[in-house]
């Protein structure tokens, strides 16, 4: 049996560390501003905003929130990013995806200032990460990397497989893995052996969208492995990427879901947040 790598346990720690620098800079008269924005009402994106608004709560973190109707257009989505862009008193800026039809999500990701950008999206923010300098990292993939070191899992050398190349999970993923000295693969649709690839992974990475997909057939005995996937099954319950209970038989160590990655994602948000006002010099 492996043991249980808790995602909940690890983002309550690092949303900690976020509430102790977060009043550090309160001391030194520097407040933490997040505008978040939501456009239209999908109940999914509902949910997130409220977490994301809670945490900013739970670490001292002023939230801003910008509910738009459905009815906005994107030139008024791009003006209110414009003005926020501007604004002093907002040190990062958060447009939850996805926006309603007829939107485009590229062009009002590129509109977010890289200083601002706490989710790590802007091409600017992606093209540091890839090159080495400092930059906002989307949260998710971060969360990730936390979860293994605080694991005391050692990434330098190890043979680390991807499965998945999103711009949001893969590819930010992959970078990350390769920066602290793994040996990288990234597997995709077109990938001829899967299966061949992923035995090989001393670290396994699972972000394929599929539920249940990634059985023991598919892991290395001892590996360590990390499921980002998030589905709703039918009878209202989380599972992720990861057939679990297959997988737990073989691996050294795994994350659950609920309770691996989901949790770190908004924590590293609360974490980009906090670190953003070095990036803009505020101190
Ligand atoms: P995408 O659907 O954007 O990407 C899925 C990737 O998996 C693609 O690169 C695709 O390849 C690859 N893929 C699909 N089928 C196969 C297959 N049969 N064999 C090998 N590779 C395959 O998903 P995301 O990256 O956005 O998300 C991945 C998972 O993570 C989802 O379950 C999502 O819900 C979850 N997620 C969780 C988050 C969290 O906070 N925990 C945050 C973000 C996502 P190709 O490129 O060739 O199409």
């Amino acid at each position: 049996m492996s043991e249980l790598i808790d995602g909940k346990v690890i983002s309550t720690q690092i949303k900690s560390e976020v509430k102790e620098k977060v009043a550090a800079l309160n001391a030194k008269g520097v407040t933490v501003s997040l505008a978040v924005i939501q456009v239209g009402a999908d109940p999914a994106s509902s949910v997130y905003v409220r977490n994301k608004k809670k945490a900013c709560e739970e670490v001292g973190i002023r939230s801003v929130a910008y509910e738009l109707p459905e009815t906005t257009t994107e030139k008024e989505l791009l003006d209110l990013i414009d003005e926020l862009n501007g604004r002093k008193d907002i040190n990062g800026i958060l447009v939850q995806l996805p926006l309603p039809k007829g939107m485009d999500e590229d062009k009002v990701t590129d509109a977010i200032s890289p200083l601002k950008d706490v989710d790590g999206f802007h091409p600017v923010n992606v093209g540091k990460l890839s090159i080495g300098k400092r930059g906002f990292v989307s949260c998710t993939p971060a969360g990730v990397i936390e979860l293994l070191k605080r694991s005391g899992v050692e990434i330098s050398g190890k043979e680390c497989v991807v499965i998945g190349r999103s711009n949001i999970v893969g590819k930010p993923m992959s970078m990350l893995l390769l920066r602290e000295n793994g040996t990288v693969t990234v597997c995709h649709s077109r990938t001829a052996d899967l299966k061949e690839v992923t035995k090989r992974a001393d670290i396994l990475v699972v972000a394929v969208g599929k539920p249940g997909m990634i059985d023991a057939s598919y892991i290395k005995d001892g590996a360590v492995v990390i499921d980002v996937g998030i589905h709703r099954k039918e009878d209202g319950k989380l599972c992720g990427d990861v057939d679990f209970e297959s997988a737990s038989e073989v691996a050294s160590k795994i994350t659950p879901v609920p309770g691996g990655v989901g949790p770190m994602t908004i924590a590293m948000l609360m974490k980009n947040c906090a670190e953003s006002v070095e990036l803009q010099g505020l101190i």
